[in-house]
């Protein structure tokens, strides 16, 4: 209950007193500066721990760390590499609770949910583990003079940049594909939480992971991120956050010609349709963008809702919305803790005013308790539509936005024209509707007739502003390795 896990994570807090350092060639350092940034919890703005605030210098040295590794670990035979993943993500079971109590902590995210990201960041490296064998597997293409032969080899040292939504989680699912394709990281997790990033270091430390081969750098995305985009060691960087980010990145990387694969953000639409199985879309409406406070790349933030059927089914959401439990992070009945951080919250609440401002009604929630803490009330906006920036901007947390249809077509435009598209869900049970309908939404992701169900083999990221490349099976190997072809005259 509450009150075990408060004490759990006091015991877990107390051995991070001294501070998060960086962990640069196996060695825990502070950043070269002495400078420090402090994290804070958003659920009563307590300080948390000191940082290490990295720039220039840092980054050099993960990345010559990195660099030093390289050679030895692309050469690790890859059922050596295997085990030594399989490892670390034995290790991660074993702290999973630490993960999940630390991760709600230092984002607000529920350990409902919590609980289930850290088991999935262990599964991300079960799954990059059992590849790493055939990582470079190519094919013999024959000429009559020539006998081609392609394989892939891993690209070098790698810069690894993720964003503070179930950190954990997200930084596991660039990391192990990584090492496993015989890469060796230098990682920057976000500032806003940095708790975790520091614990997959130590796995990774303690399961044996030759000294850098994973390297831990903290800091600002404007030194620490930008320094590790600029470094001419760093082959590729792999890039999960905001659209602008993304394009000041590709800008940072252009004089080192760097390979960047982006995951970025989304303004996903969830359609549904009068045939549709009504009970099962609202249940995932509801789900695709409650959970995890909303600040989810593939949350649902636009219902699209036919006409037909829209005043009650906005009826039955307004009931689900209000009976969403706010609360405590580290209570296992919560559904929404706080959002991230002050300033993310005063984003994400400014949009109460331009929902009203634009015309929209606010249906359910809309304003945000006193502090401390960054508590806001899961959020309902109605009677939207395309053209209002409610339903255009990613607000990023626990906010939706139902925007009426009257038609197929009417559906289409409006799920098609915004600036994103990394994910989309339809619900009807007419299965040429679906097949025509899934076929022209402009989305790297669709799910029909189904929330978001990740099947890891299968290909993961957006179009548009949403993302440029893919992760996923072997797409992640595709990315962080070099196709190369041999040709011997015969
Ligand atoms: P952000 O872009 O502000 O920061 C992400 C990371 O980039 C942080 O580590 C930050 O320090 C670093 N950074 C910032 N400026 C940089 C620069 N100039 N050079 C190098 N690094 C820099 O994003 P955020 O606010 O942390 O995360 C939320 C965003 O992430 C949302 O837009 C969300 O949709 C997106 N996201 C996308 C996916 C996906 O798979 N598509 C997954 C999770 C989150």
């Amino acid at each position: 209950d509450l009150e075990t896990n408060k004490s759990k994570l006091a015991r877990v807090l107390a051995r991070r007193q001294g501070g998060i350092e960086n962990l640069i060639g196996g060695t825990s350092v502070p950043a070269q500066s002495g400078k420090t940034f402090a994290t804070t919890s958003p659920v009563d703005d307590s300080h948390i721990a000191d940082v290490a605030r990295s720039g220039a210098q840092d980054i050099d040295a993960a990345a010559q760390a990195a660099k030093a590794a390289f050679p030895a670990w692309a050469a690790m035979p890859g059922a050596a590499r295997k085990k030594l993943l399989h490892k670390i993500a034995d290790l991660i079971v074993e702290r999973a609770e630490e993960i999940a109590l630390c991760e709600c902590w230092d984002t607000g995210q529920a350990f409902k949910f919590m609980s289930k990201a850290a088991l999935r960041g262990a599964e991300n490296f079960r799954f990059f583990a059992d590849m790493a064998p055939a990582a470079r597997d190519g094919q013999s293409l024959p000429t009559h003079m020539h006998m081609n032969v392609t394989s892939r080899v891993p690209m070098g040292p790698v810069g690894v940049i993720t964003p503070w939504n179930t950190p954990f989680m997200l930084s596991t699912w660039k990391i192990a594909p990584a090492l496993a394709a015989g890469c060796t990281v230098v990682h920057k997790p976000a500032e806003f939480s940095p708790l975790t990033a520091r614990l997959l270091a130590e796995i990774c430390h303690d399961a044996g992971l030759p000294d850098g081969v994973l390297n831990l750098v903290n800091g600002m995305g404007e030194d620490a991120g930008r320094a590790l985009t600029e470094h001419p060691d760093i082959k590729a960087i792999a890039f999960v956050g905001e659209s602008k980010t993304g394009s000041a990145i590709m800008k940072q990387g252009a004089d080192t010609l760097k390979r960047t694969h982006f995951e970025l953000g989304g303004k996903n639409p969830v359609v549904v349709f009068e045939d549709a199985d009504l009970d099962r879309a609202l249940d995932a409406a509801v789900f695709m963008i409650y959970s995890l406070n909303g600040e989810r790349c593939t949350s649902s933030s636009r219902l699209l809702v036919q006409q037909s059927i829209a005043t009650d089914f906005q009826q039955k959401l307004v009931e689900r919305v209000n009976n969403i439990r706010v609360g405590h992070p580290l209570d296992p009945k919560t559904e929404i803790g706080p959002l991230i951080h002050k300033t993310h919250l005063d984003k994400v609440t400014s949009y109460f005013k331009v929902a009203a401002d634009e015309g929209a009604t606010i249906a359910a929630g809309g304003s945000a308790p006193e502090g401390p803490g960054c508590y806001v009330q899961p959020t309902l906006f109605t009677d939207a539509t395309l053209d209002m920036r409610i339903a255009q901007e990613e607000i990023f947390g626990p906010v939706l936005t139902v925007i009426p249809f009257d038609d197929e077509a009417d559906a289409l435009n409006i799920a098609n024209n915004v600036a994103y598209g990394l994910a989309g869900y339809l619900w009807t049970n007419d299965l040429t509707r679906a097949l025509r309908f899934s076929n022209a939404m402009e989305a790297g992701m669709i799910w029909v007739n189904s929330e978001n169900v990740r099947h890891l083999p299968t290909p993961f990221g957006g179009v548009k502003a949403s993302g440029i490349g893919r992760d996923g099976g072997h797409w992640s190997f595709d990315f962080y390795m070099e196709t190369r072809n041999i040709a011997f005259a015969m």
